[in-house]
């Protein structure tokens, strides 16, 4: 049986990073950007009105009030302009235009003056008539947004490695791009095989069980911006099985869960092998999660498919996608080294916590600040098929082999659950 750190580096050989894809930009949410994005325009693309009023020249303002203050500016309104309008029209001086906020300044104008600055009944004054404004010092550029004030047509507005959020799509959407080359978004297959397995939205009978691991490894999957690909739940006969596995064996990673065990019906080694996939390992020392199999699949087109079989019970399936499968979608995905796994952190044990003689064991706690340093908190653990902790723990206690048992206080290994 392999040790787990074998286990682990066999994982990172096999799994190489995916190309990089180009993605409508509304598709690229979440997704990390792999060549920057160059700006075709300026932005604004025009001096630009940001308020609706007067586009007048601020020069034609004199100061009046003997205190310094501006008096009231008479001036002619020769035009209406709102956003939309294409008017190329010149403004002589002495005379102003009624605008609307995004409608492109005239010619000969350099400032608006906001509508509320306008007296006597003026403030609705449209062309032809005259407007009053008060207070009349207006500062040259007031209320414009100045073409390329923002960003210059060339510029790089996004650069590689942005994490596309809404304001990175709004930009690039703004910059021109109608699509961008993020990094790729594997697609992992999740198939649940047992068949004792019947719906989590039906009550099981004598025998039965819920598939509890198909959701959890689909959420599994999505926590790490891969694409889940949900296979549901197969029986355990030869056949259909075979169907299934293919099916997955397109995806860029199929995660199984089940039937790698040695029992009479644990027919995924042989069903992998009969598909054509290569087993790399099957079975490491770790508790929980023993039976896992790894292996890999050469497609026709040089593709590959990482083969994961995790074992059924549902925290040694958690466990096993933790250490396995997340640091080979990491890799998939072009991250750098650093980010493949799990942090891990040191604590102090706030009780006794159970390991093993043969293997390495990961137990459920949760964490608090101390006053000098973190303290794991193990939390209630019945085994692999208990997730009432896990669900609500920090991190994974990790004993290495041959601690039976480390008492309270000592200091041991938390792998973190969230990054
Ligand atoms: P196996 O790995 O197939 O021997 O299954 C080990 C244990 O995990 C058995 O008790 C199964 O019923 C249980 N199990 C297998 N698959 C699932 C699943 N998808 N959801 C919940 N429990 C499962
Ligand atoms: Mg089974």
């Amino acid at each position: 049986m392999l040790d787990l750190e074998a286990g682990l580096a066999l994982v990172e050989e096999h799994a190489s990073v995916l190309g990089p894809r180009r993605v409508r930009v509304a598709e690229a949410l979440g997704r990390r950007l792999m060549v920057a994005v160059i700006a075709d325009v300026d932005s604004p693309p025009w001096d630009r009105a940001m308020m609706d009023g007067f586009a007048l020249r601020a020069a034609d303002a004199q100061p009046s009030g003997r205190d310094g203050t501006g008096g009231v500016l008479e001036l002619e309104v020769v035009a209406d302009l709102a956003a939309g309008d294409q008017s190329r029209m010149v403004i002589r001086p002495g005379a102003c235009a009624r605008i609307m906020t995004g409608a492109p300044l005239p010619a000969g104008t350099d400032s608006v003056v906001p509508i509320e600055c306008a007296v006597d009944d003026t403030a609705a004054a449209h062309a032809g008539a005259s407007v009053r404004l008060l207070d009349a010092r207006f500062r040259p550029g007031q209320h414009v947004g100045l073409q390329g004030c923002a960003f210059r047509r060339g510029a790089e507005v996004l650069p590689a490695g942005t994490r596309m959020g809404p304001a990175a799509i709004g930009l690039a959407a703004e910059a021109g791009a109608v699509h961008v080359v993020v990094a790729p978004r594997p697609r992992v297959a999740i198939l649940s095989t047992g068949s004792e397995l019947v719906s989590p939205d039906s009550v099981p009978g004598f025998g039965q069980t819920r598939n509890s691991n198909g959701p959890m490894l689909v959420a599994a999957v999505s926590a790490l911006g891969a694409e889940p690909i949900p296979l549901g739940m197969v029986v355990d006969r030869p056949e259909p099985l075979r169907a299934q596995v293919a099916m997955g064996l397109a995806a860029d990673v199929l995660v199984l869960s089940g039937g790698v065990s040695a029992g009479d019906l644990d027919l995924v080694p042989d069903t992998f092998r009969r598909c054509g996939v290569e087993k790399v390992f099957h079975k490491v020392r770790l508790k929980p999660g023993k039976p896992v199999w790894f292996g890999v699949l050469r497609r026709a087109g040089g593709a590959t498919t990482l083969v994961f079989g995790l074992p059924g019970n549902p925290a040694s399936s958690l466990v096993c996608f933790e250490l396995f499968v997340r640091p080979a979608v990491r890799r998939l995905q072009g991250r750098p080294r650093n980010e493949w796994h799990l942090p891990r952190v040191r604590a102090r044990l706030a009780a006794a916590a159970k390991g093993a003689e043969d293997r390495p064991v990961y137990s459920p706690c949760r964490l608090q600040k101390g006053p000098d340093g973190l303290i794991a908190i193990p939390l209630p653990w019945t085994g692999s098929s208990d997730m009432v902790g896990l669900a609500v723990a920090d991190g994974l206690i990790a004993l290495p082999a041959g601690v039976r048992r480390a008492e309270e206080g000592s200091d041991v290994e938390v792998v973190l659950l969230h990054e």
